[in-house]
């Protein structure tokens, strides 16, 4: 199935993201963690391109292992960072040829202390060029893109921004997978410009649990995701007990959820950062019914 065919009405496409671990720790941790979510049947479990695409292959291995390990599709994230067009046809080919019919086609980060990207001779510069490269050798095959409510850190405003992303879904994106927010309200703003300027794919709300205070405060600040200042009051105050970190983050992501889904979004995309408890405590909450991929409310 392509990327947009999980998000058939009367239904609801829950995805959830993983990344590729660096330790053998870490490995035995993900497989442990992969059979925890897999017993929720999501639509897909999908793993991320390291930075600079230092993960080239394990990303693809991550891919096999989810499909073969939990029986779900896998989506595998892929980025335009450090490759020519042949690089990245030739990898577009492994992944074909190892089953993986999805990819988050992105254009990546610029590296550490670099503040604009530069695309190497012979190499993409956005990720439209991306989406095109693949519908054009791998018409099949299902495309994701990311979208910014609360607009990409690089781009002037948000408007353009948007024009942008439309670039992506014109070139033949399936579905829009938004960075992580807290904000629920910026998201909604976001959702009627989109509608506003003609987009017509699924747009897919990117939920992040904060589970460590600490650890959030280095993503938002590197993503540029806005942190709402009454949350970042609540953690503050509880910043030496980890339990209470957990129970406020996960308690802003169940209400977060619920609002999203009581507004009509399609599909809720989970960053889970390798870990099953925030997730089995969100999903346990709204009472999300894998056999019908649907929250009975
Ligand atoms: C769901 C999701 C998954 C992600 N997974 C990964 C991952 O696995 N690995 C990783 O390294 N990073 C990942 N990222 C981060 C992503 O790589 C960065 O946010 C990156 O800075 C932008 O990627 P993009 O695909 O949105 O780029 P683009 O869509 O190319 O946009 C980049 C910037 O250029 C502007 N722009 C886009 N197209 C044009 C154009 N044609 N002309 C002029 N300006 C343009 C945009 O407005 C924006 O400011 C992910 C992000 C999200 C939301």
């Amino acid at each position: 199935m392509r990327v947009g065919d999980f998000y058939r009405p009367g239904g609801f496409g829950l995805s959830i993201e993983i990344f590729p671990p660096k330790t053998e720790n870490g490995e035995q941790a993900l497989q442990q963690t992969l059979d925890r979510l897999a017993k929720f049947q999501p639509a897909f479990i999908s793993c991320t391109y390291g930075a600079g695409g230092t993960t080239r292959d394990q990303t693809l291995r991550w891919c096999q292992e989810i499909q073969d390990r939990c029986g779900v599709p896998a989506t595998a994230h892929f980025t335009c960072v450090g490759s020519t067009r042949e690089e990245l046809l030739a990898w577009l080919d492994r992944a074909s040829n190892a089953g993986v019919g999805n990819i988050m086609a992105l254009r990546g980060d610029p590296p550490q202390g670099e503040k604009t990207f530069q695309a190497v001779d012979g190499g993409l510069k956005y990720a439209n060029e991306l989406v095109e490269l693949i519908r054009a050798h791998h018409p099949d095959m299902g495309i994701g893109v990311a979208g910014y409510p609360e607009k990409h850190l690089e781009c002037v405003d948000a408007a353009t921004d948007l024009i942008n992303l439309k670039r992506k879904v014109d070139a033949g994106a399936d579905a829009v997978f938004t960075q992580l927010f807290y904000e629920n309200e910026n998201f909604f703003r976001f959702r009627d410009e989109y509608e506003r300027i003609g987009i017509t794919v699924p747009l897919v709300a990117g939920i992040m649990p904060i589970t460590s205070f600490a650890r959030i405060q280095r993503i938002t600040a590197m993503c540029g995701a806005i942190f709402p200042k009454a949350l970042s009051k609540r953690l503050e105050a509880v910043q030496d007990d980890a339990d209470a970190q957990f129970e406020i983050g996960v308690g802003h992501a169940i209400q977060q959820c619920q609002e999203l889904i009581d507004q009509g979004v399609p599909g809720i995309h989970l960053y889970v950062l390798n870990k099953s408890d925030a997730c089995e405590r969100i999903l346990g909450e709204l009472n999300w019914q894998p056999a019908e991929a649907k929250f009975a409310g």
